[in-house]
């Protein structure tokens, strides 16, 4: 852990999970994970306090961070999803395609709309965004998750050196290298390969960044050119379950706790154009 080794006499012998969760006034403003070699723990948490004094969502009044160890046997490998570009007018058209989208990865009508309407509206209590995902029923669309507040966070998730390379080159020539991308598919990645994860459908809360997607198993990450309206401060995640006896451990177990390591990326499909002519 460089610095931080000769401040508490610790030794990180592995990688070790970085967590960053930054509030104002009790809200939440922004959240970042990393899963990291010990060398690059201290440069990855300065980026973190950066990006959350500089967020788009407002200034920080308390900021907090989380070092694990994980012991390498811990570590599973993992791989990303397929990118899709879908091109959209505008965000009522991106919401269309969004429904179609979970709609065909096996979500049921009902559950898809809910999801929609409760991002919408600001899926924690007041109408504001959560800190993590809503969890949703697949069939009925009720949620299930314990904290409508935080929900679940998918967490411990990260790329080696090589795989980070070799996506922002492959990102770079298909015109839409951003950090919102990259961060976003390990995250995906990591809830599609979640035991009884049917599909995830997300859109950010940062007010400039209008574009999201939804994920599945079955046709990977469908990036949606605008699902929100510029300056809105609302956004976040759905994770659509089907259990056959409601246990929700071993999906949240996954998602919150598990070290998933990414050493493969997928391919960047040629795009869908929706928009009118
Ligand atoms: P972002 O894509 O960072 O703008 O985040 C958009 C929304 O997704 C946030 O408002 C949260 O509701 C949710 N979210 C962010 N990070 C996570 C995470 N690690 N796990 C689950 N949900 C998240």
């Amino acid at each position: 852990m460089g610095a931080l080794n000769d401040i508490f006499g610790v030794m990180f012998a592995s990688m070790s999970s970085l967590k960053m969760r930054a509030e104002a006034g009790g809200k939440h403003i922004s959240g970042a994970e990393r899963l990291l070699a010990d060398v690059e723990l201290e440069s990855a948490a300065v980026i973190m306090l950066q990006r959350a004094l500089q967020h788009s969502r407002g200034s920080a009044d308390k900021i907090t961070f989380s070092i694990e160890e994980h012991q390498d046997e811990q570590i599973r490998p993992g791989v990303l999803p397929d990118l899709t570009n879908n091109l959209v007018d505008d965000w009522q058209q991106g919401r269309d395609v969004a429904q179609a989208l979970l709609v065909e990865a096996g979500v049921a009508e009902v559950a898809a709309q809910n999801a929609l309407l409760e991002l919408h509206q600001g899926a924690a209590p007041g109408g504001e965004s959560m800190r993590g995902a809503m969890l949703i029923d697949a069939d009925s669309g009720e949620r299930l998750e314990e904290d409508p507040a935080r929900g679940v966070r998918a967490s411990r998730m990260d790329l080696t050196d090589d795989a980070r390379q070799f996506l922002e080159a492959a990102l770079n020539s298909a015109g839409f290298n951003n950090t919102h991308v990259i961060e976003a598919l390990t995250l995906a990645a990591k809830v599609i390969a979640a035991p009884n994860l049917v599909a995830e459908l997300c859109w950010s809360d940062d007010p400039d960044y209008t574009a999201g997607y939804v994920a599945s198993g079955c046709f990977g990450y469908q990036r949606i050119s605008c699902l929100k309206q510029q300056g809105e401060r609302r956004g976040g995640r759905a994770f659509f379950v089907r259990t056959a006896d409601k246990d929700l451990a071993t999906t949240i177990d996954w998602l919150e706790r598990v070290p998933l390591l990414i050493d493969q990326i997928g391919t960047i499909l040629p795009g869908k154009d929706w928009r009118c002519c």
